[in-house]
Formats: structure tokens, C-alpha cells, sequence
């Protein structure tokens, strides 16, 4: 019984020893087949179905290589800093992540026969962002850009800047130093950009100045004053055509903007004409420093660096948005002695007092109302006035869209309607012809 029972469990583990060995025998044949096989067919297939303009995805791995690959490639990718910056090469000088540098810009040669070099200060940034340029001065005796510039830039720390912010406090160093808008040749330079190499004095300034600097912005705020014993209310001139420029005018804040294509050869012009989003700073008046204007400015440089990530601890909480406005001069129709009775910035309904004109040999007061409901943007200082001088400068509150289909209007039926920028090309033309 017992030894029948031995060679029972002794058939039984013969059978099924015989029955498993083979069956993973088989098994692993299968594998090792399945792979010899598949792996050689794969690029065939891949072939066969392009050349049947059949779409096959060919992303999934095919091979433990292939895995391999993939997985070492995401390793690579996470590993590599997106936000990682890079040395500019900008003058002939190579500034490096987190560093902060002062170059100099050479205009050329003054009369003396000395090359003359403005400042440049360059802060590059420890991790990447976009190219904010802030240039001041373009027009000599316009000071209040001038410390902007250099308050805003003072307080930078590169290691904490995402992007670069390039400063140029006096572009037009011939006309600070003279306490003038104008080069020494009375050409004006913000009437010749983009330059030329080989053009007129001003023309080649301004060509060194737009290739060697403003080709290196993502944007450009250009700081101006009122002309000409006029004041300015802090706004910015902006061709709001431009969807650019209409999105880089959203980053300012609560800052009046009007809307002007500008002078052909204006910086601004030319530069926007390039790509590059650009907008005129309009502050104060000339040949001063005005400290609350200065102030203004610096807060709303602040809040657009905030708002293009440049500095993260300038990001603000709640986004003020511009306010626009088309805008319209009031001029005066009588000569004699402008007395304003308004403050920049008031707001004003039609039919109100601005000033008067005071004839200095009579008793004569002539009233300057305003035609329009809006806001003093600009004035002149109180000063003599021929008929025809434009005193005030009204703005009246619009939105972006119908900015632009104002401007078209003013193109078609008064091409001579004022602007600063229009009326100063008058003025300037005609000393131009008295000298
Ligand atoms: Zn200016």
C-alpha cells in the first residue's frame, strides 16, 4: 500500500514536472521571441504607414532605449532653469546675469574736437525678463526724466531683477550742458531718428543712439517736458494704433494717456515703427527739476515694472487702469499777457473762466473760457501771447477704440490740428528761418 502510494506521488510529480518544465520553457521562448520579432518590425511598419499617408504617433518608446532616452531627456529639461539669463553684449561690453554696470555711449566728436560719452547704466538682471529702456533728455533742458531715471535705477538690486532695465539719463548731453533743447547746430534730435550714417550731425546721433541702445529694448519709455514755457500734467503719448504699444500703455496705471501717432522721426515714432513699444513721458516743465512731478514719475515707472514682472516686490494688488483722453487747445485770440485763473490737472466745464489776456497799456481783460467739459493736461505759464498762441491744453475723457477713430478724423479734416509735437516742429522751423 505504501510503496503503491511512493510511485503514485513519484507518476504524479513526473507528470507534472514533464507538463510545467516545457510550458515555461515555451514561455520564456515566447518572450525572448516576441522581442527578437517585434523589435525589427517597428521601423518597417512606421515606413509602410507613411508611405500610405497614414498619421501613426510615434512618441510612445518603442525600446528600454528609447525609455531610457526619454526619461534622461526630462531629467535634462527639469533640471535646466527656464528663467536662466544670459551676458548682453551692448556696447561693445558684455554685462553679466546680476550685474549692474556703467558704459558709456560715445555721440561723437563735440566742436572741441573731444569725444564726447554719456552715461549708459545697464542692470542685467539674475534671471530673465524683458528689456525695459528709460531714456531722458533727448531735448537738453528737459530735466525731470533726467532723475527719474537715475532715482529709479539707483535703488535696483540686479540679483533681484527678472530682465534688464537700461538707463540713459541724458541722451542729448550737447543741448544739458547748454541748458538747451536743441544740438549746437539747432537741429532738434528728436526730429531725426532713425538717423543715418552718413546724414546730417543730428541724423548721426541719432542713428548711433537707435542701433547701438534702442535695438536692445523689448520697450521704451522716452521722458519729456512741456516745450516752451509750457507745463505738463504727468501723461503719456502713445500711438494707440499699435496693439503693442495699446498693451504696454495697460501696464502704466492710473496714468493720463493721450493718444498721438507722433512726429514720423520722433524716437518714439521710429521706434514703435521697429516693433518696439514705445511711449512718450510727458512731465512738468522745462529747465526745472519739479519734485513732485519727479516723484510722480518714479511711482509710475514703479508700477510698470511691477506690472512687467521686472521686480516681483513692485507687483501690485489691485491693477489701476489709464484713463484716456483725446484732447484739444485752447487758444487765445487776442495779444497781451496770459493771467491763468486754472491749475493744472483741474477739471473744467464748458463755459468756465481759464484766464484772461491782460493788455498791458489798458484796462483791457479779455476772458479765455473753455468750449469743452475736461481736464487742464497742459498750460502755458503765464507769459505774452500773440493771437493764435495755444494756452491750454484740454484733455476730454475717451476710451482706446475711439481714440483711434478720432485721430483718423484729424487726419482727414484738420492735418494741421495741434500737438505738441506739430506745434513745436512750427516754432522750431521757424527760427530755423530767422537764424
Ligand atoms: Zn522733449
Amino acid at each position: 500500500m505504501k510503496n503503491r502510494t511512493y510511485t503514485d506521488i513519484l507518476l504524479f510529480m513526473l507528470v507534472i514536472g514533464i507538463t510545467v518544465f516545457p510550458y515555461n520553457l515555451s514561455a520564456t521562448e515566447d518572450i525572448n521571441n516576441a522581442t527578437d520579432i517585434i523589435t525589427p518590425e517597428i521601423p518597417v511598419e512606421f515606413n509602410i504607414d507613411l508611405n500610405k499617408n497614414i498619421s501613426i504617433e510615434p512618441d510612445e518608446p518603442e525600446t528600454i532605449e528609447e525609455l531610457l532616452l526619454e526619461k534622461e531627456n526630462a531629467l535634462t529639461e527639469n533640471n535646466l532653469d527656464p528663467t536662466a539669463q544670459s551676458p548682453l553684449t551692448i556696447l561693445k561690453q558684455t554685462v553679466q546675469p546680476g550685474e549692474l554696470r556703467e558704459l558709456s555711449w560715445s555721440v561723437g566728436q563735440s566742436f572741441s574736437g573731444k569725444t564726447v560719452k554719456p552715461r549708459v547704466v545697464v542692470v542685467r538682471g539674475n534671471q530673465s525678463g524683458p528689456v525695459l529702456c528709460l531714456v531722458a533728455a533727448i531735448h537738453g533742458d528737459e530735466l525731470n526724466g533726467i532723475e527719474i531715471v537715475r532715482r529709479v535705477i539707483r535703488n535696483m538690486d540686479p540679483m533681484e531683477v527678472n530682465g534688464t532695465v537700461i538707463g540713459v539719463p541724458i541722451v542729448n548731453i550737447y543741448g544739458f550742458t547748454a541748458n538747451s533743447r536743441y544740438l549746437p547746430d539747432r537741429r532738434d534730435l528728436n526730429r531725426h531718428f532713425p538717423g543715418n550714417p552718413t546724414g546730417s550731425a543730428a541724423s548721426r546721433i541719432a542713428y548711433r543712439f537707435f542701433t547701438q541702445i534702442i535695438n536692445h529694448c523689448d520697450y521704451v519709455v522716452d521722458f519729456h517736458t512741456g516745450s516752451f514755457k509750457r507745463n505738463n500734467l504727468p501723461q503719456l503719448r502713445a500711438d494707440m494704433n499699435k496693439p503693442n504699444v495699446r498693451e504696454f500703455v495697460g501696464h502704466f496705471g492710473s496714468t493720463a494717456v493721450l493718444h498721438k501717432s507722433g512726429h514720423g522721426k520722433s524716437l518714439r515714432a521710429a521706434a514703435t515703427l521697429a516693433g518696439i513699444p514705445t511711449v512718450a513721458f510727458e512731465l512738468g516743465q522745462p529747465g526745472s527739476l519739479q519734485e513732485e512731478y519727479v516723484e510722480s514719475g518714479i511711482k509710475t515707472i514703479n508700477t510698470l515694472i511691477g506690472h512687467l514682472g521686472i521686480l516681483n516686490k513692485l507687483r501690485l494688488w489691485f491693477e489701476p487702469q489709464p484713463i484716456y483722453y483725446s484732447s484739444r487747445w485752447v487758444r487765445v485770440n487776442s495779444g497781451g499777457i496770459l493771467m491763468s485763473k486754472v491749475k493744472i490737472g483741474a477739471n473744467v466745464k464748458p463755459g468756465q473762466l481759464l484766464g484772461y489776456i491782460i493788455n498791458p497799456l489798458t484796462t483791457e481783460e479779455i476772458r479765455i473760457e473753455t468750449p469743452v467739459k475736461g481736464r487742464i493736461l497742459g498750460m502755458a505759464l503765464n507769459q505774452f501771447m500773440l493771437p493764435g498762441y495755444a494756452a491750454f491744453h484740454i484733455g476730454v475723457s475717451s476710451d482706446s477704440s475711439s481714440m483711434v477713430e478720432e485721430k483718423q478724423l484729424d487726419n482727414n479734416e484738420n492735418p494741421n490740428d495741434e500737438s505738441d509735437e506739430v506745434e513745436y516742429d512750427m516754432q522750431s522751423s521757424e527760427e530755423e528761418e530767422i537764424h
